[in-house]
């Protein structure tokens, strides 16, 4: 590991290798958590008629204030029934679609109602309570944009346009490999020498809720034909993540494999704690991340490159992650030669978000990793950034 890339070019690099995936359909319903990979556009206006924002009564402004003969009633769903005359009113529905001739609606709570006559006292201004057609979006308009990656608010505004289909990208394939033969399985009682594998778990986890189609292979020992096997079935997918096995020791046998794969190494070692020997390549299309061990390592190392990455693959236009600012709760040592990615825990304060590192920092402690939700950047340099001094950090999913 000669030289340390920055966190910055070591980004670019991977977002440089990046190959958008293809678009295909989806049932609207079924598109949440995807990203849209060609505008959507408006089948009708919306609202497709001027609609009554208000229980109340359709008028002409000009009528009021004055005593109006009832004419008709207006449920939402049904077409009026006729044009309003001159000094008409008609009972109306919210979402009901306020007929020609009318220009407001009165709402049923400021007007007296008799049998057949409504008593309005106030003058009515044109436009009150009419919700204009196309007034939200116009047939032909862009709905979502490409690169918006599908929420809720998305979902409904597609489905309120009357699209049935949205194009997004293919969901990217990603493989999953947990190497180390100290690796036991959850559920399974520890053999001596062994701990619990962690990483896929986490990886999974992280990856699936950004659209990944993910699968975990079974976990390798730290052994050269094991690594050659399971690493050769991973680069099918689209993206290769493997945990451990990528330092400087005799058992670490991820990158030699990856080479005598065929994959080209594009880095080896960022400037970032934790998560040093974090290396990157590609074969042909697929991206491969071989990750520290270290749990933390991993976590972090996910957040940073792997997330972002299968987002960008999907042609997010965030692809993140998304730094936000806060304010330290404890002064914090910098480390001099890398950013470093403080476990904390999040409180939000009248003054905004005060963070506070939680106990035990070390790249192996995932049990104190779990407490936190944030992490904390804290750029490389000399001296500490003080008590209360402003930071950026990272919300963890
Ligand atoms: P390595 O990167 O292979 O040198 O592993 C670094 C540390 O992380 C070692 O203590 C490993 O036992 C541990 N480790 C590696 N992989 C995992 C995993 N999947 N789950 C939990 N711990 C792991
Ligand atoms: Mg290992």
């Amino acid at each position: 590991m000669a030289e340390l890339l920055s966190l910055g070019e070591a980004r670019a690099r991977v977002f440089e290798s990046v190959t958008p995936l293809p678009a295909e359909s989806v049932e609207v319903n079924e598109a949440g958590g995807r990203v849209v990979a060609e505008d959507a556009v408006a089948t009708v206006d919306l609202p497709p008629f001027p609609s009554s924002a208000m229980d109340g009564f359709a008028v002409r402004s000009a009528d009021t204030p004055g005593l109006l003969p009832v004419v008709a009633s207006i449920a939402a769903g049904v077409p009026a029934p006729r044009a309003l005359e001159p000094g008409e009113a008609m009972a109306i529905a919210t979402g009901g679609v306020v007929p020609a001739g009318a220009d407001a609606v009165i709402p049923i709570e400021y007007v007296v109602n008799y049998e057949n006559d409504v008593e309005i006292a106030d003058p009515v201004v044109e436009g009150e309570n009419v919700r204009p057609r196309g007034g939200d979006v116009l047939a032909g308009s862009v709905v979502v944009q490409q690169g918006i990656r599908l929420g809720p608010a998305q979902i409904a505004a597609l489905a309120a346009v009357g699209l049935s289909e949205v194009r997004v990208a293919r969901r990217p394939r990603v493989a999953i490999l947990a190497t180390g033969t100290e690796l036991g399985r959850p559920g399974e009682p520890l053999r001596p020498g062994q701990i619990y594998e962690a990483n896929s778990a986490l990886l999974a986890t992280a990856l699936s809720t950004v659209g990944a189609e993910v699968e975990v292979l079974a976990a390798i020992r730290d052994d050269p034909v094991a690594h050659r096997d399971a690493l050769e079935h991973g680069l099918a997918a689209d993206v290769l993540v493997s945990s451990g096995g990528v330092s400087v020791g005799p058992h670490d046998l991820v990158r030699s494999a990856l080479a005598e794969l065929g994959v080209a190494e594009i880095f080896w070692g960022v400037a970032v704690k934790p998560g040093k020997p974090l290396a990157f390549g590609v074969r042909g299309a697929t991206l491969v991340f071989g990750l520290p061990g270290n749990p933390v390592s991993t976590l972090v190392g996910c957040e940073l490159f792997v997330r972002p990455a299968v987002l960008a693959l999907q042609g997010s236009s965030v692809p993140g992650p998304i730094y936000h600012e806060g304010r330290l709760a404890t002064a914090v040592k910098r480390n001099v030669q890398r950013d470093e990615f403080l476990r904390a825990r999040t409180q939000a304060t009248d003054d905004g978000v005060v963070l506070e590192p939680v106990a035990g920092q070390e790249s192996h402690m995932i049990a104190r990793a779990a407490g936190a939700d944030a992490l904390i950047f804290a750029p490389r340099g000399e001296g500490e950034l003080p008590e209360g001094g402003r930071v950026r950090y990272l919300l963890l999913a």
